[in-house]
């Protein structure tokens, strides 16, 4: 079993790994870093953080190694002894999905900085991770504190590549419990509002996600909340937990409020939706290399629009408060992106492209912002057809029990359509050509829909704005 030595030089913002490899059967033995990390599909360049590699053997002779591509690594192990590759990462990215050392904070994203041999991503390692005095971990996987160590037993490296480990003596730490699952939130920096409140509100959240499907997939789930001392409003979603990172100028403040209680909810439904409801093409996740894949508007776009809708169909907000939150995300699509040329589906599919940054002008739609408006429609259309006795909630369980309950594969577009059509009670083809795979306006669209629940959107052309107002 491999075994892995986590230590900081603090100073230097290092992270020093020591990777002791063991079942050397291999005289070339090529070891890799992710190319990406779930959650966010573009190509990373952890390995550019990479410095002072260096490998021996146990009995501390030097192998030879070369670099044979940006994130590959290549032992030459001609007397197949067992070796420990040595290696820093400069861990100098303050965000959900990075890792960042300072004199009183140590947390990394094991995805980011754990190299790994191709064929051992299902086989069990062991973990150590050295420990100051005074020092709190917060992590999803159980673990044993002993002497001035962490030891932790992943059951495989994809357990351990979703397992952020934040390590500070000034952590604080809550617990409560939602339909009998445990869950705990942790707090890394200063937050201007009272935290009991805060408690309370996620837990109405947590309890309605679980009744929403029926069970939660995992033993407990995690919140983890870093404020940044720039400003900074994104999360990362893990089977068991998530990575928020929130505020600006070092505090979050309490106008940051609501943008927290949606941002813990939308990672919250990612717990079902992508973690286990997962598409076809991501199951299993390759981290060698891209992994496209056309439905990103079910796992973006879907757990978008529950995120905000959670939050009052829970009681955490009132309707104006929701109907505030429906016009931004309506906004963000309307006024940037209803004239695109690309459909739903190509946007997905070119996240690898350019998903996550401004891009060309009027050619992608977001998979978040469309996404969540074709859920929206999809919600509305089957309360309409069905006299509220139906919603979107029928799919998601649908996709639940058949995709994420054992998780023995992914599903597929055409699972999409066709398990829309079962819940709405005939044929979708219109909606699906009309709002997902194809990039006409969908304004005047979304309006018709929109007035099932006596709401019209208007465009306020000074301000860019959408304001919805009731008829
Ligand atoms: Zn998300």
């Amino acid at each position: 079993m491999n075994t892995y030595f986590f230590s900081f030089s603090k100073n230097k913002q290092l992270i020093e790994i020591e990777l002791h490899a063991t079942d050397t059967t291999r005289i070339q033995d090529s070891f890799e870093l992710p190319a990406w990390r779930p959650g966010r599909y573009q190509l990373q360049n952890f390995a550019k953080n990479i410095l002072n590699f260096s490998v021996k053997t146990t009995a501390g002779v030097d192998l030879d190694w070369s670099k044979t591509a940006r994130n590959t690594w290549k032992v030459f192990n001609p007397e197949l002894q067992d070796f420990v590759i040595r290696y820093s990462y400069y861990a100098n990215e303050f965000n959900a999905g990075g890792s960042y050392v300072s004199q009183n904070l140590k947390y990394f994203n094991p995805v980011n900085l754990t190299l790994f041999r191709k064929d051992e991503l299902e086989q069990a390692v062991k973990v150590y991770i050295n420990l100051d005095e005074g020092d709190l971990v917060a992590c999803s996987m159980p673990y044993d504190i002993k002497g001035n160590e962490v030891e932790l037993e992943p059951r495989n490296l994809t357990e351990w590549f979703d397992s952020p480990i934040i390590i500070s003596p000034d952590l604080i730490h809550e617990e409560f419990q939602a339909e009998n699952v445990p869950f705990h939130f942790w707090l890394y920096g200063n937050a201007g509002f009272f935290i009991p409140g805060l408690i309370d509100d996620l837990q109405k959240i947590a309890e309605y996600q679980i009744r929403l499907f029926g069970e939660f997939p995992q033993k407990s789930y995690h919140f983890f909340l870093l404020v940044p001392e720039n400003t900074y409003y994104h999360g990362v979603e893990h089977a068991s937990n998530t990575v928020m990172v929130l505020g600006q100028d070092g505090i979050l403040p309490q106008t940051y409020y609501f943008d927290l209680l949606g941002l813990a909810s939308h990672e919250l439904f990612h717990a079902w939706n992508i973690a286990r409801i997962r598409p076809a093409e991501l199951l299993p996740y390759d981290y060698t290399r891209e992994n496209y894949f056309s439905t990103c508007f079910v796992a973006e776009g879907f757990t978008t629009y529950y995120g905000d809708r959670i939050l009052l169909e829970s009681g955490v907000i009132d309707y104006a408060q929701y109907l505030h939150e429906l016009e931004t995300t309506l906004k963000r699509h309307f006024d940037e992106a209803d004239n695109a040329c690309q459909s739903l589906l190509e946007s997905s599919f070119d996240l690898w492209v350019d998903g996550y940054e401004k891009g060309t002008p009027n050619k992608k739609v977001s998979v978040y912002n469309k996404g969540a408006v074709a859920a929206m429609i999809l919600d509305i259309l089957i309360r309409r057809n069905t006299g509220d006795t139906k919603s979107l909630d029928d799919i998601m369980r649908q996709l639940w029990n058949r995709f994420g309950n054992e998780m023995k594969k992914g599903y597929t577009y055409s699972d999409i359509k066709i398990i829309s059509e079962e819940v709405f009670g005939s044929s979708l083809e219109h909606y699906f050509k009309t709002v997902v795979e194809s990039a006409e306006p969908i304004f005047d669209l979304t309006n018709d829909y929109l007035a099932y629940w006596s709401l019209k959107m208007e465009y306020i052309p000074e301000t860019s704005a959408i304001r919805l107002v009731q008829i």
